[in-house]
């Protein structure tokens, strides 16, 4: 789990872009500019979360009404929902490496299983 020291640690640099980012660096820098109340913790980037998904939906629309394809526009937004992804992680307690791993095993289990194909959570 992401301590106050690998916040204060990430606090003293910015982002080189020669490194790598891992999910759980970006998760710790996102930290930082997280300015919602505690009383609000979960609710707040969960909704948020659901509101950028729908910015990124928008501008995928656009390509059908406008036949523009805003690729810079629908990459802002994706960060946008990493973003509020990362702080609910955050907010739960668990690091998005560990959702990402956990998410990619799941997906390779079903693959395995011939289960890609179909709907529901626990396949
Ligand atoms: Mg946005």
């Amino acid at each position: 789990m992401i301590s106050m020291e690998d916040i204060l640690a990430f606090s003293e640099t910015t982002h080189d872009a020669k490194k790598p980012l891992t999910f759980d660096s970006y998760q710790v820098k996102a930290a930082l500019t997280a300015i919602y109340p505690l009383t609000t913790a979960v609710l707040y980037p969960a909704l948020g979360l659901a509101g950028e998904a729908g910015e990124v939906a928008n501008k995928v629309k656009k390509i059908i009404r406008d036949g523009a394809f805003d690729r810079a526009g629908i990459a802002a937004e994706m960060g946008d929902c990493l973003w509020y992804l990362a702080l609910l992680a955050r907010d739960l307690n668990l690091d998005l490496s560990d959702i990402a791993r956990e998410n990619l095993n799941k997906l390779e289990r079903r693959k395995a299983e011939g289960k890609l194909k179909g709907s529901g959570d626990d396949r």
